[in-house]
């Protein structure tokens, strides 16, 4: 039997929508060059589409480290009323709420902007490579395929789907025994009442305690949670050990997450958690959603029943997939190690900012090692460039970092930036018609400051 093929040529191919590739693809586009963006649902957001919050725009210490098309984004969805902009937070450093279905238009709309040609239901499934350098992107669409030609490629497909298939070396899991972050499937409900469970926390506070391995600092407290609608609430370890004692509860971590939403009456759970699974192994990815779907019924069953303020909670949605946190990491020319990372170290070709705590949940089962990021560190160029296939980069979880580091700089906004860094390069190649690791890092830098960026 054989498929349609057709053939594509771009300047720049762009892999994967989500935080990562969205931005690659406007900045490219925006520097002059063809973009094609192939995307497997029908939208764009990835994980930005979901109603997680954004993190870490801002620094530990308050300082806003994350700007260009990020903030962009941010600005227009706050005009629109679908965010409420940049709140700190003494657990998560800043917190910021966007309406998941206007991120997605808006980057809908953005990109039909800036003339980006998008091929969405596309999944990757082949490459071509040629004496060291990618030629080609294979994706494949109700049973055709479509071979894209490009000067360079951008894969910001999370589990780096390309780079796999092309052959790219990559790295998986803890160096200590392997674990990958565990997996969760985000759910909302409507009707959730934070007054009562506010009342709850002041007449047993130690639920809020929820973290051991981090020194929240004041203010993590009630009175944050009930002075804002941007709050992300993470606790209830306490009242969790008492249930477990009086019936079987579903809930395999240590603590719930509460995201509130631009919504009103509206909250995203992030409470599903599936130990022991590598979801860029399809057959474990499967098996993943299988009991996390599962999971979601028994878990809002539970909230139902015993947690305070969600008495008369409704079942709203549950996201259309499973949210992945971990699984490849690619080898790129340079890599950020968890040394630099503490260190705050900002190489010269520094091409985005990061300053997310490095924040690692456990794929066993219960536990979250949360470690203080101080000084924010730089993300550099050479981190984005595969280490051996020529043509291709990486945006997005998949850049070159080693397991504790992407515990940090997986979060939307560092992703966002470090996508907007790889667009950018990817534009000065196809124009000087050089490879990547070519184009002189001064150039990039230099576009990117212009442009928005904040890199120091
Ligand atoms: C449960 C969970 C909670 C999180 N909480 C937060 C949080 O609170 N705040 C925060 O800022 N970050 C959070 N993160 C981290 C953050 O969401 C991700 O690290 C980030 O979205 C990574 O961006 P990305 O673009 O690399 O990947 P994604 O967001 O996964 O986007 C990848 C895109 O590529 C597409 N794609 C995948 N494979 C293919 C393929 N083969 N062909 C074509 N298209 C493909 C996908 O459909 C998707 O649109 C969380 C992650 C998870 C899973």
């Amino acid at each position: 039997m054989v498929m349609g093929k057709r053939e594509l040529t771009c300047d720049v191919a762009v892999l994967g929508g989500g935080p990562g590739g969205i931005p690659a693809a406007l900045a490219a586009a925006r520097h002059g060059a063809s973009v094609i963006l192939c995307e497997r649902n029908g939208y764009l957001g990835g994980n930005a589409a979901t109603g997680l919050p954004l993190l870490g725009y801002l620094s530990q210490g308050g300082r806003q480290i994350i700007g260009g098309i990020a903030q962009e984004f941010i600005d227009d969805l706050m005009a629109s009323g679908d965010s409420f902009g940049h709140e700190c937070c003494p657990l998560h450093n800043s917190v910021t709420l966007v309406h998941p279905d206007r991120f997605r238009l808006l980057a809908l709309k953005k990109c039909l902007e800036a003339g980006v040609r998008l091929l969405f239901h596309t999944e990757v499934t082949g490459a071509v490579v040629k004496d060291g350098r990618l030629e080609k992107a294979i994706v494949t669409g109700k049973g055709d395929q479509v071979e894209i030609s490009a000067k360079v490629f951008i894969d910001a497909t999370g589990d780096g789907d390309l780079a796999y298939i092309a052959g790219a070396q990559y790295e998986k899991g803890s160096a200590i025994d392997h674990m990958l972050q565990p997996p969760t499937l985000l759910f909302s409900v409507t009707g959730f009442n934070k007054e009562k469970l506010m009342d709850f926390l002041e007449a047993h506070p130690e639920n809020m305690k929820q973290i051991d391995t981090v020194s929240v600092g004041e203010g993590y407290n009630t009175k944050l949670w009930r002075s804002t609608d941007t709050y992300v609430f993470v606790g209830m370890k306490a009242y969790l050990d008492q249930i477990r004692k009086k019936t079987d509860c579903p809930i395999l971590r240590e603590n719930i997450i509460i995201i509130n939403s631009t919504i009103p009456g509206k909250v995203f759970l992030n409470i599903v958690r599936i130990p022991n699974c590598d979801c860029s192994d399809i057959e474990s990815l499967s098996d993943a959603e299988v009991k996390a779907q599962l999971q979601v019924e028994g878990i809002f069953k539970i909230l139902r029943e015993y947690f305070p303020g969600f008495e008369n909670a409704v079942l709203d949605s549950i996201s259309p997939a499973i949210g992945v946190r971990e699984t490849r990491r690619f080898c790129g020319i340079e890599k950020v190690t968890v040394d630099q990372a503490l260190a705050g170290y900002k190489p010269e070709n520094t091409i985005a900012l990061a300053g997310y705590k490095i924040d690692i949940h456990s794929g066993k089962w219960e536990g979250t090692l949360l470690q203080e990021v101080v000084e924010p560190y730089g993300i550099p160029l050479g981190s984005l460039i595969s280490a051996d296939l020529d043509g291709l980069l990486f945006s997005g979880r998949c850049i070159s970092v080693d397991h504790e580091t992407l515990g940090s700089m997986r979060v939307m906004p560092t992703c966002m930036a470090i996508g907007q860094g790889a667009g950018t390069l990817a534009a000065c190649a196809a124009r000087q018609g050089i490879s990547p690791k070519d184009v002189n890092y001064r150039e990039v830098v230099g576009i990117l400051l212009k442009d928005k960026a904040i890199l120091r």
